[in-house]
Parts: C-alpha cells; structure tokens; sequence
C-alpha cells in the first residue's frame, strides 16, 4: 500500500476536522456531515478469515463501510477485547418449543426424543409464548441475526411481529399415512397463509424423509420452487435401514405410535439418496444431519 494512499484513508476516515466544523456552525446537525465508528479487537472475523491489526469502520447507522489496516484508521478508534464477527445465523431452530427445554433426557435416541415431542402437550399458551420470548433474546444475546425456524403452528408469529430477528420460517409438513396427505397438506397451507402476514419468507418443507408419504411429497413439491428447503435428514443411522430394508427403529416407532407402516417401500438406497431428487426444484436446501451425534 502506497504512502499516499494510506494518509488518503486516514483522511477519509479522520472525522476530528469536521467535528471543529460542527463546534462552529452550531445549526448543523450530526446528520450533516458522515461519521464513523471505529472499531477493533484482538481479531476480525471477515465471514472468511480472521484479520489481526485491522480497524473495522462503519457509519452511524451501523453499516460497515469497510475493513482497514490500523495505520490507516485514524484516531477514536474503540478498541474491545476479543473477537468481532458478522451476526450469526441459526440455520435450524424450533423456536415454538422452547418450552420444552430441558425436559427431554439426553442421549435416549431419537426415537424417544420424537415420542416425548409429540406427547408433551399439557403447557399453557402463556407459558409457551414467554418462552418462545425468551428464547429469541438468548439467540439475540448470543450474536444470532437470522433464524430459519421451523414451524408447526402459528404461536411464534407474536414474537416473529416484533421484528427484532430476521426469520426464514419453514411451514414443516408431516404424514407417514398416505390417507392423510391430503389433510396434513391444507393444514401446511393454511399456516402458510397465517405466516404470510409476516414481513419475512415463509415456505412449506418436508419434515423428514421417514414421516413424509410420497402423496404428501407430491402435494408439497410445487412450494420448493425458488425457495430454501429444509429438511430431518439422516439424524440417526435407522433412517438409512428403514430405506435400504424396511427394517431397524423407525418401524418400531411406528408400532409404538400405533402408525400403520406396511405401505414403505423400501428403496435399496440410502435415506438421501431415496429422496434427494425431490428437492430438485429448491433454490437452497439445509439438510440437518445429526447422525452419530451423542446428544440425542
Ligand atoms: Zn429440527
């Protein structure tokens, strides 16, 4: 970087000689003229990279103008410990049942952790609403910005009005009866609507590839297009046996929640390769794959 270069930056971002402007013609506003915050840590995480010795400017509005070295930032630099980073995002969340945390055991498997989430129904409206409150400030607290949210009912819409984060939320279909895809589909479609009222993208997607019939999946198919995706996929090793022989877990899910399974056809393939081609029509798709993690 060349010498002159440098004191032009410097310059660019030295707003003492304007504030000497602002003292004396006191009718200007602070809105008249362009002032920088200047911020540094021990590292800048770029979204790529970690950066040392950089100064990371921005204008008041908190826009980020640009990343500079810290013989070319100028003077008022604020300097914090620790790193500064992008706001996160939460690619996979379930914001409706924060009230459940904590409650479910840890390291039983999925299969119960399912069971226990679909039969843990007995929590107030008031409860869950507050939760789901509370919850969003941790997110927001832990640098978190943009949330793609999985949803099954329309009680998080309240928060989601506030508009304190930037939500994608995902309208989770769900029917392993093909007599029920029909009914399970308006239910998608009716949350959809109710969703829409938000200033932020909504879509229907499948829950997992073992608790979505083909009739289900052709009615769904249409609302991947130009959208993100998401979906359950191989969080434990069964969902690849129940799709290569029929066999393993998910079956006794199945016989546990009294669901008649003799309808799967197993495919020989894996899970992803069973299902993947559905998803052709997605602009995106975020496979929450779980596998192997000892947490559930
Ligand atoms: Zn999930």
């Amino acid at each position: 970087m060349g010498c002159k270069n440098s004191k032009e930056r410097t310059k660019k971002y030295d707003v003492s000689r304007e504030r000497n402007v602002l003292a004396i013609h006191s009718l200007l506003t602070s809105l008249a003229i362009m002032s920088y915050r200047k911020l540094k840590a021990d590292k800048i995480f770029d979204g790529y990279k970690f950066i040392e010795n950089a100064v990371l400017i921005s204008t008041a509005d908190g826009t980020i103008e640009n990343v500079v070295s810290k013989e070319d930032a100028g003077d008022d630099v604020e300097v914090f410990e620790g790193i500064l980073s992008p706001g996160f995002t939460n690619c996979h969340c379930h914001l409706e049942l924060s009230h459940m945390k904590g409650m479910i055991p840890e390291k039983t498997g999925l299969i119960d952790f399912v069971f226990k989430v679909v039969t843990e129904r007995h929590h107030s409206e008031e409860e869950i609403l507050q939760a789901i409150g509370n919850a969003e400030s941790e997110m927001l607290n832990n640098g978190i910005v943009a949330i793609g949210d999985i949803c099954n009912n329309s009680l998080t819409i309240p928060q989601k009005q506030k508009e304190r984060v930037l939500y994608y939320n995902f309208i989770e279909a769900s029917g392993w009866l093909p007599s029920i895809s029909k009914m399970r589909f308006e239910r998608s479609k009716h949350l959809l609507k109710e969703f829409s009222q938000l200033h932020t993208p909504s879509t229907i997607v499948p829950h997992a590839p073992y608790s979505v019939s083909q009739n289900l999946w052709n009615e769904i198919q249409p609302y991947f297009e130009n959208s993100t995706v998401t979906v359950h996929n191989q969080e434990t090793a069964f969902e690849d046996e129940f799709f290569l022989k029929g066999e393993g877990n998910l079956t006794r899910m199945y016989e546990m929640m009294k669901i008649d399974n003799t309808h799967h056809q197993p495919t020989g393939k894996s899970s992803l390769q069973s299902y993947f081609n559905k998803l052709e029509k997605a602009k995106n798709s975020i496979h929450n794959a779980c596998k192997n993690v000892d947490f559930l």
